[in-house]
């Protein structure tokens, strides 16, 4: 199944929700940044949370940047998302690793104490930019929290990255489900039901839950529970040989005189997607 997510509302549009399944966007991340199991799902739920915040922008060249600093071992993470829901992200410390808390993967103890930094660039002379405090560092809190905190909306978010037993992404997804300013208390009340009864989102998933069957039943007991619309989200990197090349560019002239006097051709990674160029002597001469 490809990875995808919908859009839903309920209630009279009282209450929105996203729901994503993102396998193969979290496999694809763990393969090109060979990240330990605790860093394959702390940028697994940062990429999920990310892709369905993406399609929460209005416009198709809004850019959404999500990124945690933490004093842990596993330092942080960045992750951007267009528009589209299509992201890219890649961990500071790829191979973190930390002993099992309540058996289950530390991601919290990868980063806290840190931040949660969120800028939304929708092509205005300053991007929207707010930093908060990580409250758990497991990522599903602490953006819970900034929604509360920085965008006044109530919400509640659900992550989850489950491994197989060779650390490859079994099942992954989430959702974001929000509150309306004008929501009433009987739906509120529905709703927390709904949100304690339900299980882990992995759990879900696990049993061949879809993003439909995850909104159905968080949904559930609400009336005109619609979605509206489907859309394919995936891992997507920009990079290219010329962009990597007009960054080359940039460096101070005598820098590339000593890589091309070494003699040697030098190999840039892309920091997203470690995608791997070559330049030779010929080509950094070119550049000069
Ligand atoms: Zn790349």
């Amino acid at each position: 199944m490809k990875d995808y997510a919908v859009r839903a509302s309920a209630a009279g549009e009282q209450v929105r929700i996203f729901a994503a399944t993102t396998k193969e966007m979290c496999e694809f991340a763990r393969k090109a940044h060979e990240t330990s199991p605790v860093m394959t799902a702390a940028l697994g739920r940062l990429m999920t949370a990310g892709s369905m915040m993406g399609l929460m922008m209005k416009n198709p060249t809004d850019l959404l940047t999500l990124e945690i600093m933490g004093a842990g071992p596993g330092q942080g993470l960045l992750v951007t998302a267009g528009a589209n829901g299509f992201v890219k992200g890649f961990p500071r410390v790829a191979d973190a690793m930390l002993p099992p808390k309540n058996g289950k993967l530390d991601v919290g103890g990868a980063f806290v104490p840190g931040l949660l930094r969120v800028i939304k660039d929708m092509g205005l002379k300053e991007p929207y930019n707010s930093t908060v405090a990580l409250q758990t560092g497991e990522i599903a809190e602490d953006l819970t929290y900034y929604f509360a905190t920085s965008e006044q909306v109530p919400t509640s978010v659900g992550l989850g990255v489950l491994m197989n037993k060779d650390n490859t992404v079994k099942v992954a997804g989430g959702f974001i489900l929000q509150l309306m300013p004008f929501a009433e208390d009987k739906i509120i009340e529905k709703l927390e039901e709904n949100i304690k009864s339900i299980p882990p989102v992995t759990t879900m998933l696990e049993e061949g839950a879809t993003p439909e069957d995850m909104v159905n039943r968080l949904l559930e007991g609400l009336e005109d529970v619609t979605i509206h619309e489907t859309n394919e989200i995936g891992f997507a990197c920009d990079c290219s040989r010329e962009r990597i090349t007009k960054s080359l560019i940039t460096l101070p002239k005598k820098d590339i005189k000593e890589m091309i006097d070494d003699g040697k051709p030098i190999e840039v990674r892309c920091q997203f997607c470690n995608s791997k160029y070559e330049f030779g002597t010929d080509d950094l001469k070119a550049m000069l």
